[in-house]
């Protein structure tokens, strides 16, 4: 019975994390395992892809991105048949893959639930992200598919 279910959410891939929720919703029920919602947006150097120097000041902060995806990521889930005492959201900044592990870690996950790749690109067995989870996640990796 899992305890601690990390679902990394990709808030630009509405489609596909609806299809994750909706298997997390099952997996929910069993054992009332706190289901901890992440999504990653980039850092400023990521997110602009020049000089960190020449970004102006104002940009270089990431807390009013991180309040937009937070409010992104609750309205994807908004719907999904999960008690509210059961869900934790959480916005992560840097590299996607860096993150979840980290996070994973840190709340002692039993579970990290992905989706294998967006549908459009089909030539990958696994997403970038998805291969990476699974090759050094130190906890079990659900690939929904
Ligand atoms: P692709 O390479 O096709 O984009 P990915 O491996 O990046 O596929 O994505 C697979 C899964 O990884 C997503 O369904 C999601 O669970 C997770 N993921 C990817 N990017 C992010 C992100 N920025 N924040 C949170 N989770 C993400």
């Amino acid at each position: 019975m899992y305890k601690k279910i990390l679902v990394p959410i990709d808030i630009l891939e509405d489609e596909l994390s609806q299809e994750l929720i909706t298997h997390i919703e099952q997996i929910a029920k069993v054992g009332k395992p706190e289901i901890h919602f992440l999504t990653v947006i980039p850092n400023a150097e990521l997110f602009f892809g020049i000089e960190f120097a020449a970004i102006p000041e104002k940009f270089k902060d990431s807390s009013e991105r991180t309040r937009l995806a937070f409010i992104a990521l609750e309205d994807m889930i908004k719907d999904a048949k999960i008690p509210d005492e059961q869900i934790v959201c959480n916005v992560g900044v840097g590299n996607a893959k860096d993150e979840i592990l980290e996070y994973a870690r840190q709340i002692d996950a039993d579970l990290i639930a992905i989706a294998s790749h967006r549908p459009n690109v089909s030539s990958y067995l696994l997403g970038s992200t998805a291969s990476s989870i699974v090759r050094h996640a130190q906890m079990s990796v659900l690939v929904i598919r």
